[in-house]
């Protein structure tokens, strides 16, 4: 690629606490014309038309040099970016059919919430403050199987769309009952997600058990494998105490032979420690790896508690493991060894959860209490930077759920899943470092242009694809009927 603008050393990284000083050393190269590609066809200018071109003040690329482009634009065709340079030549070499100017605006790549059950907007609050086995076994799931329907998730799944456009998430994996309808969602609002069939061994909203969760898994995926590119059909197996060892295995031969993914919630809590000890003899991940389990794309919600030896399990069989810090808080489900898992090489991204158990789909405050929590954890401020976890919830996220060669940095060729952030709060002025300025200090509300696969969803924090007046009335109405059943049956 000859579009590298600015690659700063390794030292500039490290040292780089002022961004007057730090930016202003990271010039763009004055190469105009190297990007064009040849098939655009050209405009009354003269110029290649391309379909957007974006500016930012400073575009945060996330690519493997950690490059910040100051006064810089991006220009996206056909869902892909096809020029990434500065603004001037990016300008000089394109017109666009539609321009999103940059002032005071900062442009980086889409947030990945890599754990998510989306339509769990509609139960967030209606229990709070237990334990997980109690709130799942009490709460959630005799909820769930009382109120969820396929109008639910479809309510529920496009409220959690319009607040994770609202928040600069451009893609999520997903976990949930009736996986069409949430595909169905996710193609009207625009998003990029992994939608899992969930496997578990229990009367569900949608099946009756294991065997009728995987089979009705399979026809999902054959609806949807290959239909729209925005939309992954994968596998969701819940659990190693929800689904047994031949479930678990039936559900990986499942996933292997449709050729999609795993998501999977793997050694969250000291329960499913203590339930796989006494089941099977092992810890979770141990006896995930005995059973042929990881043979396989997975990505491994929570992993809180892996024991020293699994760690390099998790390494060798390329698990994509996503760290909830907000809800293994609230759940008291306790520190997942991000820092450990990190240094051994483990593929790390980050995740909401569900808002039942957060309670928001906000990744830039899971950004900022993974930092937090792996701080007070050790007791060592310097153990997470706020460029590591800008990573986890960019391209390492990207690539733990597999996804590192399309989305979750900017270059040429990637898909156009980028955000841009208004610096027009009074909590940046001034800014000093724009990356620590995106975690330390940045939340949803500062989110002003949500872009993805080239499209916008939210222009000047103004949602494009999501009907948010009918979705909101919708969701009062039903949790209306909600509040009252509940009401009832704790009498
Ligand atoms: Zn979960």
């Amino acid at each position: 690629m000859k579009n590298k603008i600015c690659s700063p050393s390794p030292a500039w990284i490290l040292t780089s606490l002022l961004i007057s000083a730090a930016l202003m050393a990271c010039t763009p190269a004055e190469t105009p014309g190297n990007s064009v590609t040849e098939s655009e066809p050209a405009s009354a200018s003269g110029l290649p038309t391309v379909d957007l071109i974006v500016e930012g003040e400073y575009i945060v690329t996330m690519d493997e040099n950690q490059t910040v482009v100051k006064g810089g634009a991006v220009a996206i065709k056909d869902g892909l970016i096809v020029a990434l340079a500065s603004a001037a030549d990016v300008n000089a070499q394109y017109t666009a059919t539609e321009h999103v100017a940059g002032d005071n605006r900062i442009v980086m790549p889409g947030l990945i919430n890599g754990h998510s059950h989306a339509a769990m907007t509609l139960l967030r609050g209606v229990a709070d403050d237990l334990a997980l086995m109690d709130w799942l076994n009490n709460y959630i799931f005799p909820a769930e199987v009382q109120f969820v329907d396929a109008d639910f998730v479809r309510i529920g799944t496009e409220l959690a769309c319009w607040e994770m456009i609202r928040g600069g998430t451009t893609m999520f994996v997903d976990m949930y009952y009736f996986p069409d309808v949430v595909a169905d969602v996710v193609e009207s609002c625009g998003m990029r997600a992994m939608v899992s069939a969930t496997v578990i061994d229990q009367r569900s909203p949608d099946a009756e058990n294991a065997a009728d969760s995987i089979r009705k898994g399979l026809e999902f995926i054959g609806r949807w494998k290959d239909k729209n590119s925005r939309i992954i059909p994968i596998f969701g197996p819940h659990a190693n105490y929800t689904l047994n060892a031949d479930q678990l295995r039936e559900t990986r031969a499942a996933a292997n032979e449709a050729g999609v993914s795993i998501s999977i919630h793997m050694s969250e809590s000291q329960f499913e420690l203590q339930y796989s000890k006494d089941s099977y003899g092992m810890t979770p991940i141990t006896f995930f790896e005995s059973i042929g389990f990881l043979d396989g794309p997975t990505i491994a919600a929570h992993v809180v508690w892996p024991t020293e030896a699994e760690i390099p399990i998790l390494v060798e069989r390329r698990v994509g493991v996503i760290h909830n810090p907000t809800s293994n808080m609230k759940l008291a489900s306790g520190i997942s060894p991000v820092t450990e898992m990190l240094r051994a090489g483990v593929l790390v991204g980050l995740g909401t959860d569900g808002a039942a158990s957060n309670n928001d789909l906000d990744m830039w405050e899971e950004m900022r209490l993974a930092a937090f929590l792996q701080k007070v954890d050790r007791m060592d401020p310097e153990v997470m930077s706020a460029q590591t976890v800008l990573t986890m919830a960019t391209s390492g996220g990207a690539e733990a759920i597999g996804l590192r060669d399309q989305i979750g940095a900017l270059s040429i060729g990637m898909k156009a899943d980028l955000i841009q952030v208004s610096f027009d709060d009074v909590h940046f002025v001034p800014t000093y470092d724009v990356i620590s300025h995106l975690v330390y200090v940045a939340d949803e509300q500062d989110v002003a242009t949500v872009i993805v696969d080239g499209k916008l969803l939210m222009r000047d924090k103004v949602i494009l694809t999501v009907d948010t007046e009918r979705v909101a009335h919708e969701a009062r109405e039903l949790a209306k009927r909600i509040q009252a059943a509940l009401a009832e049956r704790n009498q």
